[in-house]
């Protein structure tokens, strides 16, 4: 197999994307998640290196400057995150396949970058009131911010095309499933 490979995930926030991406580490050995930095502080226990590089406004803005991103964004108003180059070398060195956990302009973006080389996918939540369901469930966020992600969501839900193949994520384990499947396909090509 050729290692120099890279599956993107994007899907509106609360699609359940994070959660499928997880279950499918679990099931291959050959996956590095892409870790994106980001300007928010983490929430209770996420950690640095780990779930983000944390970086400050400030430090954010100055390696935007450096062009150090391959992509980046303001995801939301005053909050950036974006994708580090070391971390495609880093992950490659390692001999792995990268995972990418993105948002829908982001992945659109990467998914740019690589062409054909990698494998883009739009996680799908089965309506907008369960998208909505799922982000109050969750518990992390202010209502202001749960909101905002709805508007963009449904702008993002639209985009869903533009990416090499759907997942439907009404019921997980099918979801999951299906996503072995079509990655299983993408890297025995
Ligand atoms: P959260 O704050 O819930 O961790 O993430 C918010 C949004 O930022 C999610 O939609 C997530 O996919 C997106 N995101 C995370 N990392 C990156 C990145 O490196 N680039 C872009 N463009 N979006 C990202």
């Amino acid at each position: 197999m050729n290692n120099r490979k890279a599956i993107l995930f994007s899907a509106p926030s609360g699609s359940g994307k994070t959660t499928i991406i997880r279950e499918i580490l679990k099931r291959f050995d050959c996956f590095e998640f892409s870790i994106s930095a980001t300007s928010r502080p983490p929430r209770q226990g996420e950690q640095d290196g780990v779930d983000y590089y944390f970086l400050s406004p400030e430090e954010f803005n100055r390696r935007v400057q450096a062009g150090d991103f391959l992509e980046w964004e303001e995801v939301y108003a005053g909050t950036c995150y974006g994708t580090l180059k070391s971390e495609i070398d880093r992950i490659w060195n390692n001999g792995h396949v990268i995972i990418f956990d993105v948002d829908v302009n982001g992945g659109m973006n990467i998914k740019k970058y690589f062409g054909t080389e990698a494998l883009a996918l739009f996680v799908m939540p089965p309506s907008i009131e369960v998208l909505e369901m799922r982000l109050r469930n969750r518990g992390t966020e202010s209502e202001e911010a749960i909101s905002k992600r709805l508007a963009r969501s449904a702008a993002e839900l639209k985009m869903a095309d533009r990416f090499d193949v759907t997942i439907l994520n009404g019921d997980l384990n099918k979801a999951v499933d299906e996503t072995q499947r079509v990655i299983n396909n993408y890297l025995s090509r």
